[in-house]
């Protein structure tokens, strides 16, 4: 059974990141505005200021699984901001597709490196059997060509997962995954992408244009295209199963910022904010936001269980997309609803209101979107398959 109760050093840990994302956040608006600069690998105040990981001491018994602490120390670090951290622990999606699906030889020999993931191409997202960039074997090595769009930590990563297809007759059996290094001739970066929110983020377009990468560059080193359903690509999808949990936890932080926005601004507009009558006893706003906080606990508690899920070993695809599908929808009606309920402060950019608003948006569209992620639920609980149900 889940028990919800903080160990004392985990809530050691998770109030020095409250700390560090309270720190954070008086840079937030700054970067919002400076969509070109990048935030930098440490703040000023970091000098004074020991990271909250000195604090997670060892892990004993009482204390959370590293999956249910990661989930919240996501939520508090993004109460601060998107983006902007303290200090920077660069890791890409790369990073747990090659945990996923990379032989022991090359997670020791890329596993350091900060590697983002190029799935997405004008023309594929949600569908990855569309994939059209190729990778064609010329003696001992792969030529990739192809082009791919938003990628996370693009700019700054060190390299690259791209998915891209050996045999486009094998569909999803002809997709394997590549690790390609900046600095590789053919491998460019066209541009960051220009976004509505999240826009301190690293997001980069690419283009492959007969980009040689050795051959052991094949993540799991699997050459044969299976013709029916691709144990690699499984593999790399199964990359999902914590991400997806991620980031739900991420869009979280953020409405819980706003909704702990709107609530010390209705207190200090007069409002008495207590939990003891019916919600029908309540001032219309106070009601509002009650409702409001009740679908942000609903949510967090989807996205601990599917984290939890993992720590105890158990298979988490369908609770990953739960949490995925609830937090998506969630963050965007607990964002809007605080922003009905304060008006003009709400969209006011004197505020961080109105960025949270925007930022919590990709909640619901990176990873899978929720039609997607209520897709995947769909089959599990009904027994179908991806051709019976699509
Ligand atoms: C800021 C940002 C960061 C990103 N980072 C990355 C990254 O690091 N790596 C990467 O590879 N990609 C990344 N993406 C891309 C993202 O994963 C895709 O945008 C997403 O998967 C949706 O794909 P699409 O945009 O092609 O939409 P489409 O697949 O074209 O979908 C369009 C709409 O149709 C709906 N739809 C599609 N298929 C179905 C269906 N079968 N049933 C019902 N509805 C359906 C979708 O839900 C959506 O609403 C990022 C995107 C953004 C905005």
């Amino acid at each position: 059974m889940i028990d919800l109760t903080l160990s004392p050093n985990d809530e050691q840990v998770l109030r020095a990141v409250r700390e560090e994302a309270l720190i954070a956040r008086r840079y937030a608006r700054y970067y919002d505005e400076n969509e070109h600069e990048f935030p930098p690998d440490q703040l000023p105040e970091a000098k004074d200021h020991p990271s909250f990981m000195t604090r997670m001491g060892h892990r004993g018994d009482g204390d959370a699984g590293m999956a249910v602490l990661s989930m919240l120390i996501a939520m508090g670090q993004t109460w601060g901001d998107y983006s902007v951290r303290l200090r920077r622990q660069e890791r890409g999606l790369g990073n747990s597709a090659l945990q996923a699906a990379g032989t022991d030889e090359q997670k020791a020999k890329w596993g350091h490196l900060t590697l983002a993931m190029a799935i997405t191409e004008p023309g594929c997202g949600s569908d990855p059997s569309l994939v059209r960039t190729s990778a064609r074997l010329d003696g001992d090595h792969w030529v990739l060509n192809g082009e791919k769009i938003f990628v996370t930590t693009g700019c700054r990563a060190e390299g690259v997962v791209v998915w891209a297809t050996v045999d486009k007759a094998a569909g999803r059996g002809g997709i394997k995954s590549f690790l390609v290094l900046k600095g590789t001739p053919g491998f460019i970066v066209a541009h960051k992408e220009k976004k509505l929110g999240i826009r301190a983020d690293d997001t980069a377009a690419y283009v492959f244009q007969d980009c040689r990468i050795p051959r052991d560059q094949l993540l799991g080193g699997d050459e044969q295209v299976h013709r029916e359903s691709s144990g690699g690509f499984k593999g790399v999808m199964k990359t999902f199963n914590m991400t997806r949990p991620a980031v739900a936890a991420i869009g979280l932080g953020m409405a819980e910022a706003a909704i702990d926005f709107t609530r010390d601004a209705l207190r200090e507009a007069g409002f008495a904010i207590t939990y003891g009558p019916t919600l029908a006893a309540q001032p219309a706003p106070v009601e509002r936001l009650m409702r409001l906080e009740a679908l942000l606990e609903a949510a967090q508690l989807a996205t601990i269980r599917a984290a939890w899920l993992a720590d105890q070993g158990q298979p988490n695809n369908m609770e990953a997309s739960i949490a995925k599908a609830k937090a998506g929808g969630a963050v965007r009606e607990i964002t809007q609803g605080c922003i009905e309920i304060l008006g003009p402060m709400g969209v006011s950019r004197d505020h961080l209101l109105e960025k949270w608003f925007r930022d919590v948006r990709i909640t619901d569209i990176y990873e899978g979107t929720g039609e997607i992620q209520r897709l995947i639920i769909a089959r599990t609980l009904l027994g179908y398959s991806r051709k019976e149900l699509k």
